[in-house]
């Protein structure tokens, strides 16, 4: 079907005729669409049923990667990439007169995250294919994703999000897989044959119903699964319970994805999701093995489970309750089985996102479940004890359930054999401050995984430029290995390596102008500075710092005629959660601030602030390639990670950075020269924090710069909106800047100059880019990955 142009034009409209029931010349662009997905689907059906049967040999160890969000984005292009007849199929398709980017576009983009935990999740996916590992995902099929952004007068309105709406072409559903899963209920217990066994009963019960997604790797033909499970009423409902009722209540479960990534609400769909998710991969999982297997006594000899975030962290008493209710295994046997199987990622220190279930919440909803939380509980703060006799501090700080609440991270770290933070600078700080106290009791169970990004979608798919330039230089194995990418720097000082990367970058920009043009009826100067800050709304990811910026640039304009900054273009991409006023209100004021510099006759052509709707992965794959500037401008101390700062990288923007997360890592690969590091570390963040001594009124007081940016929030300048911004300039002064923005006002503006100068100079700025780029192969997901294999999961590549 793939072999070769001429056949595979032919398939084509064989298949588009069969598949669509009209003729080429009627044939809509979905129907192009469906018909080619298809034709992809059949392509490695062979191969997946291969990969399938090699593992259900059981011969080798395999992992299964839990998480609650898998952020896909869309997937014809990048699996068209990898089975490598992504140029074939394009000609072939433009000699029949239609365009593979604008059919691309028919596939929806499937938001099923938040942000960067479920996009690393899907970036891991494509690395374990192509690594040829067996690795498996299993997640939610969330019937609406991520919510759609709308921009309403400036203010964020959120639509439900309709990713199925056209059917989905990866997926198969699997009815004759489903699992039942119990919630509320009693527990009893039984004589079985001597032994005290403990039966859930009374059960309402849930069908999950899994839809496998063929998961493509790279130049091979290793085809893995990601495995996403859909809630659909049992065949045996509560009696007592209305039909329609109970059929809503277990819809629910798989409706929507929670679209809040720090703090908890709607707190017992959101547990029942995670359970869900948990119950139904276990038992498919264990189904599975016992194809092969007797006993479960060597179960973590083949099977690794790793739960991304604490998420999925029922893995540990559910695979317990499994070992001992239904295996009839000791507890003691069970605990060495599940801990040496379970690995934990660690994606946050915010206090407020670590989470916790309260007691009276959740027992009712697992009573078994809880119960054997509570054993945990007892049989670790009794080892604590033992290590730490009499130091009751310590045991209450440390325990997993305590004051009425379940902890997850306890759970998460003291029955797994590995918890891993996403940078070096996060796992140091989890090992020294946040959890402290575990790795002191602990101390070989952390280590540091720093994460990493797909270079197949972020730089081979987003900017096929940038791939033929780079593999025109250097050879094309550096797909395989991106580590050879540092070949590039010889190329550094070549101008006229430099000039194809400044006409690469160009014509991205050209690009992106034309979509900001499109959406926002906005002309943009692509000969400006293109300045990015894309990512979630968080007070701690500092977006409002960007704005003050702003907002004093355009004051030096107006107080003085003579003043001609480097022109520049501000674009933003952000989605607040729903309930995140805060993070509303900041969106609010990127458009209050974009509409005065935009109209302003003074400023107009020289500042241009752009706010893009809806942000998700599709546009990240535009925006990116055509960025100069990569902000990444969290208070230290608070991103754990962050990958967004990897693709700019990879895509040659300059990373304008704190000392935070991976930005740290980036400057060390690059040098100081090659990036530009502002503001306070994190050592001073937490010093502050944890001893006071910072002032923000001081700060606003002492610098004029500082006062009038803040005052201008209320004054009445964005006329419009200004009692909106009330609460911003609270946070700054009455609430004293929590997130140090007028600390590290002065040292941004100094860095933007800074940005500002580099850029004037072409060739500097180029030599800085491609040296960017030759060294973003560390941040490879590959390598990531590999290092999980290795180190955390004990597993080897097949094939
Ligand atoms: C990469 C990515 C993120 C994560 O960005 P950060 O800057 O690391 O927070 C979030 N959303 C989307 C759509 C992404 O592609």
């Amino acid at each position: 079907m793939f072999n070769d142009k001429e056949r595979f034009k032919a398939s084509f409209l064989q298949r588009l005729e069969q598949s669509s029931g009209v003729s080429f010349e009627n044939s809509t662009k979905r129907d192009h669409y469906q018909a080619l997905g298809m034709m992809v689907r059949e392509h490695v059906s062979t191969n997946w049923i291969a990969s399938n049967e090699e593992s259900r040999k059981g011969e080798h160890k395999e992992v299964y990667y839990l998480s609650i969000e898998f952020l896909l984005g869309r997937l014809l292009v990048s699996s068209l990439i990898n089975l490598g007849v992504k140029d074939m199929v394009q000609q072939g398709l433009e000699e029949l007169g239609i365009d593979l980017r604008e059919l691309e576009k028919e596939e929806a983009d499937a938001g099923l995250g938040n942000g960067g935990l479920g996009r690393l999740a899907a970036c891991f996916l494509d690395s374990m294919a192509s690594l040829k590992l067996s690795g498996y995902g299993h997640g939610i099929r969330y019937k609406h994703g991520l919510f759609e952004q709308k921009i309403i007068d400036g203010y964020q309105v959120e639509l439900p999000e309709q990713w199925l709406r056209n059917g989905n072409v990866w997926e198969v559903r699997k009815p004759d897989l489903a699992i039942e899963v119990p919630f509320w209920g009693d527990v009893q217990w039984i004589d079985k044959s001597g032994k005290l066994t403990y039966v859930h009963e009374h059960a309402e019960t849930v069908l999950a119903v899994p839809f496998d997604m063929p998961v493509i790797g790279y130049d091979t033909d290793r085809v893995n699964t990601l495995r996403l499970w859909g809630a659909e009423p049992a065949k045996h409902f509560p009696p007592h319970k209305d039909f329609m009722q109970y059929k809503r209540d277990t819809e629910q479960i798989s409706e929507y994805l929670y679209p809040n990534d720090t703090s908890n609400d709607g707190k017992i769909l959101r547990l029942k999701q995670q359970y869900f998710l948990v119950r139904a991969s276990l038992m498919s999982i264990i189904r599975d093995y016992k194809k092969n297997h007797d006993h479960l006594y060597h179960f973590n000899e083949y099977v690794a489970i790793h739960i991304n975030d604490t998420h999925p962290a029922l893995t540990i008493p559910e695979l317990m309750r499994i070992l001992i209710d239904e295996e009839g295994m000791r507890w003691e046997e069970a605990w060495s089985i599940v801990t040496n199987t379970i690995s934990y990622t660690n994606h946050t220190i915010l206090s407020e996102a670590l989470e916790k279930w309260s007691v009276e919440l959740f027992k009712p909803l697992f009573p078994r479940i809880f119960m054997i939380i509570e054993e945990i509980n007892k049989r670790f703060c009794k080892e604590l004890w033992e290590q730490y006799p009499g130091d009751w501090d310590r045991i209450e700080q440390m325990a997993i359930v305590a004051h009425g609440y379940v902890k997850m991270a306890h759970l998460s770290i003291v029955g797994s054999h590995s918890v891993n933070g996403v940078a070096k600078l996060h796992t140091e700080i989890l090992k020294m401050r946040e959890m402290k106290n575990f790795y002191g009791f602990y101390p070989d169970r952390f280590n540091n995984k720093t994460n990493g990004i797909t270079h197949r979608r972020w730089l081979v798919q987003a900017n096929p430029e940038l791939n033929s330039a780079i593999s025109n230089a250097i050879g094309p194995d550096w797909v395989y290995r991106t580590e050879e990418l540092k070949k590039l720097s010889s190329y550094a000082n070549d101008s006229s390596y430099q000039q194809q990367i400044n006409e690469i970058k160009l014509k991205k920009k050209q690009e992106l102008a034309r979509i900001i043009h499109d959406r926002n009826n906005l002309k943009i100067d692509e000969n400006s500075i293109f300045d990015v800050q894309i990512k979630r709304l968080h007070a701690y990811k500092r977006q409002l710092l960007n704005l003050l910026h702003i907002m004093y640039l355009y004051n030096q304009m107006k107080e003085n005629s003579s003043y001609k900054p480097y022109p520049r273009t501000f674009i933003f991409g952000a989605k607040a959660a729903p309930g995140y006023d805060y993070a509303k209100k900041i969106i609010k004021l990127v458009h209050s601030v974009a509409k005065v510099v935009n109209n302003d006759p003074v400023t107009k052509d020289y500042i241009k602030v752009v706010f893009l709707e809806n942000y998700n992965v599709s546009l990240a794959e535009k925006i990116i390639p055509a960025t100069n500037v990569s902000e990444q401008i969290s208070t230290a101390s608070k991103e754990a990670s962050g990958t967004g700062n990897m693709k700019f990288m990879m895509n040659g923007a300059i990373t304008l950075g704190t000392q935070d997360g991976a930005n740290v890592e980036i400057a060390d690969l690059v040098g100081p020269e090659n990036i530009f590091i502002f503001g306070l570390k994190a050592d001073q963040v937490m010093q502050y924090e944890k001893h006071g001594g910072y002032h923000s009124h001081d700060y606003y007081h002492n610098d004029r710069r500082i006062k009038k940016v803040v005052d201008q929030l209320t004054s009445g300048f964005f006329r419009d909106s200004f009692y909106d911004f009330e609460t911003i300039s609270d946070s700054l002064l009455m609430e004293n800047d929590q997130y140090f923005l007028l600390k590290d006002f002065h040292a941004y503006v100094k860095a933007q100059e800074n940005v500002a100068d580099a850029y004037s100079d072409r060739d500097r700025w180029l030599q800085m880019s491609i040296h960017n780029i030759a060294q973003s192969g560390f941040f490879s997901s590959d390598r990531t990955v590999s290092q999980y294999a290795k180190d955390i999961w004990n597993i080897q590549p097949q094939q």
